[in-house]
C-alpha cells in the first residue's frame, strides 16, 4: 500500500506540510508493520514493510497555455522539478514527472499512475485558483470512489484563507482593516518552518535512487522557449537571497524600495510564485533576526512584512471571490467602462515604445529579464488603463504572459487595483503621473538609460517633462501623432460624467 506525494506549486522540500505528512506517514505505517511482524524473521518483516512512497509533478502544457504562463516561468519550473527529482533522490523517493495536455487530462493519468504503482493515498498542498479548485474537487470524488485518500494542505499563505475577516465573518475588501486583523491574528500563529524530513532507513527508500534530468514535453503548446538562466535555481539559492536580503537590505527597504535603479527589493517573487520558498519561511526568517518584528510598530522590517501581507491579502481575496479568477472585475462599477482597446497603441505599450520614457524602460526590462520593479508595475498599469485607456485584462494577460513570477492572484490585484476596478481606497481618480514618477523615482535617468540607451545623451530633466506640442524627446523615437496623443490622461473620458481631476 504506497503514498503518492503530487507536487504543484510548492516545488521545495523544506516547510511542506504535505510532503512532511506523507513521509511520516509512511514511516509510522512501516513501523507499525515492522512491530506487527515481530514474529517473523528480521529478512521477512524487512520485506513486508514495503509501503513506499512515490513522487510525482505533472506538465499540463495545454492548460498553461489557457491560463499564460510565461515560457521563462515554465523554464524556470523546469529547473526547479529537475533539482527536486535530485534531491527526492537523495532521500530514496523516486520523482515521476507526467504528461498530458491539460486538467481535464488529469484524471485518466492519475488513476492509471494509481493502479501501476498501488497507491493508496495522495498528499498534495492545496490551491486557491478556480480551476484548480474544479479539478481537485472532481478529483476527490473519484479517487474515494477508489478508496483512495486525497490530502490536502493549505500552505500558500503564512494565514490560511478565510480566517482573517471582519466582525460578520466576511473577507475584507480593502487592504488596511485586513493587514490590523492579519498582524493580530499573527501573534498567536507559530511560523516555525518543518524540517526536510529525514532519509527513510527501514524503508526500502532508505538508499538513494537514480534521477535522470527531464525536459518538459511541451507539444507544440510552447514553440518558444525562454531561458531563466539569469536566476539560481533551487531551494538553496532561494533561502541564500532571503538571509542575505534579510541580514542587510531589509533595514533599508522602506527608503529603498521605490527606486528601481538599485536592487532595493528582495527579488524573491519568483520563488515564492512557484513554492520554492514559503511565506511562512520568510516570516520566520524575518523573526528570527527580529524577534519584535510582528509587535514593534517602528520595525525596520515593517514596510516589507506589509508587503508579504499583500500577498496575502490577493490571495484571500482570490479564495473568497471566485470570479477574481474568471477575469471578472472586482468592482461590478468597472463593468461600465467604456475601454479604448487601441490595438496599436497597445503593441507600443508592449514593446517599450510609447514614448514615455519611464514606461519603455520598464516595459523593456520586463521583456529583457521577466521581471519589472513593483513602482514600475504600478507606473505602466496605470499608464495602460488610465492613459491609453485599455482594458486591464489586456495587460495582466501580457504580464503573465513575459513574467517569471506570474502569480493570478498578486497579478489580478495588481492591475485592478491599478485600473481603479479593484480594491483600492482611491480607485479611479488614482492617476500616475509618468513624468512626475520617473522624476521622483528615478531623478538621474538612471534606470531609464540602462533600458532605453537611445536616451543616453539626454538630460535627465527633460526625460521627467512632457515633450511641448507633444512627441517624444529621444533620437530614434518619432514625434508622431498618435504618440502626442498620449499626453493627457483619459480618465476624464472613462468617467465622462464624474468631476474629476486627473492628477499623479
Ligand atoms: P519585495 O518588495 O521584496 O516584496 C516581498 C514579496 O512580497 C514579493 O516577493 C511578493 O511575493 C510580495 N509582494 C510585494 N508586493 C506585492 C504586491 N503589491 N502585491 C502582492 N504581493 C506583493 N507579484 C507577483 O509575485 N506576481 C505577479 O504576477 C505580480 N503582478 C503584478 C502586477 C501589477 C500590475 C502590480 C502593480 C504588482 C504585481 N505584483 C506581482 C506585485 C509586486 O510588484 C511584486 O511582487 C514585486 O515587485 C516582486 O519583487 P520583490 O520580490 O523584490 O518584492
Amino acid at each position: 500500500m504506497n503514498s503518492l506525494i503530487w507536487f504543484r506549486q510548492d516545488l521545495r522540500l523544506a516547510d511542506n506540510k504535505a510532503f512532511y505528512q506523507a513521509c511520516s506517514d509512511i514511516r509510522s505505517r512501516n513501523t507499525a508493520t515492522v512491530v506487527e511482524a515481530k514474529t517473523a524473521t528480521v529478512t521477512e518483516a524487512n520485506a513486508a514493510s514495503t509501503a513506499q512512497l512515490r513522487a510525482a509533478y505533472i506538465v499540463t502544457p495545454k492548460q498553461w497555455l489557457a491560463h499564460d504562463v510565461g515560457a521563462m516561468q515554465i523554464d524556470f519550473i523546469e529547473r526547479h522539478v529537475n533539482l527536486l527529482g535530485e534531491n527526492l533522490a537523495k532521500l530514496g523517493i523516486e520523482l515521476d514527472v507526467l504528461t498530458c495536455d491539460d486538467f481535464d487530462g488529469v484524471d485518466e493519468l492519475l488513476l492509471a499512475y494509481i493502479a501501476q504503482h498501488d497507491i493508496k493515498a495522495i498528499y498534495a498542498s492545496s490551491e486557491l485558483e478556480h480551476n484548480e479548485r474544479q479539478r481537485d474537487s472532481r478529483l476527490h470524488a473519484l479517487l474515494e470512489s477508489k478508496s483512495v485518500s486525497f490530502n490536502l494542505f493549505e500552505q500558500h499563505c503564512a494565514i490560511t484563507p478565510g480566517s482573517v475577516t471582519n466582525l460578520s465573518g466576511d473577507m475584507y475588501k480593502v487592504f488596511t482593516p485586513f493587514s490590523k486583523q492579519w498582524r493580530a491574528k499573527a501573534m498567536s500563529e507559530s511560523f516555525a518552518p518543518l524540517p526536510v524530513p529525514e532519509v527513510m532507513h527501514g524503508c526500502e527508500q532508505g538508499s538513494q535512487v537514480a534521477y535522470e534530468p527531464v525536459r518538459f514535453e511541451l507539444g507544440d503548446s510552447y514553440i518558444e522557449r525562454v531561458s531563466s538562466e539569469q536566476w539560481s535555481a533551487g531551494e538553496e539559492a532561494a533561502s541564500e537571497r532571503l538571509n542575505q536580503f534579510i541580514e542587510g537590505h531589509i533595514s533599508q527597504y522602506s527608503a529603498k524600495r521605490d527606486i528601481p535603479a538599485i536592487d532595493g527589493t528582495s527579488s524573491l517573487s519568483p520563488y515564492l510564485a512557484l513554492g520554492v520558498l514559503s511565506p511562512r519561511q520568510c516570516i520566520a526568517a524575518v523573526l528570527f533576526y527580529y524577534p519584535d518584528a510582528l509587535v514593534n510598530e517602528t520595525s525596520v522590517c515593517k514596510t516589507w512584512i506589509n508587503e508579504l501581507i499583500w500577498r496575502e491579502f490577493y490571495r484571500h481575496l482570490l479564495a473568497a471571490f471566485p470570479r477574481l479568477s474568471k477575469n471578472a472585475n472586482f468592482n461590478v462599477l468597472g463593468d461600465g467602462i467604456q475601454w479604448r482597446n487601441d490595438a496599436d497603441e497597445f503593441a507600443a505599450w508592449c514593446e517599450g515604445r510609447t514614448g514615455y520614457p519611464i514606461v519603455d524602460a520598464a516595459m523593456r526590462q520586463l521583456n529583457q529579464t521577466g521581471w519589472m520593479h513593483n513602482r514600475l508595475r504600478m507606473i505602466v498599469a496605470s499608464f495602460l488603463t488610465k492613459h491609453l485607456l485599455v482594458d486591464w485584462r489586456w495587460g495582466e494577460r501580457y504580464f503573465r504572459q513575459k513574467l517569471i513570477d506570474g502569480d493570478l492572484a498578486a497579478n489580478n490585484g495588481g492591475w485592478q487595483w491599478s485600473a481603479g476596478t479593484g480594491c483600492d481606497a482611491q480607485p479611479y481618480f488614482r492617476v500616475f503621473n509618468p513624468y512626475l514618477q520617473s522624476e521622483k523615482f528615478d531623478p538621474q535617468a538612471i534606470f531609464i538609460k540602462r533600458f532605453v540607451p537611445e536616451l543616453n545623451n539626454v538630460a535627465p530633466k527633460l526625460l521627467h517633462k512632457p515633450p511641448s506640442g507633444g512627441g517624444y524627446l529621444g533620437n530614434t523615437h518619432s514625434k508622431s501623432e498618435s504618440q502626442a496623443k498620449y499626453n493627457e490622461p483619459r480618465v476624464i473620458d472613462m468617467f465622462a460624467d464624474v468631476n474629476v481631476s486627473a492628477s499623479a
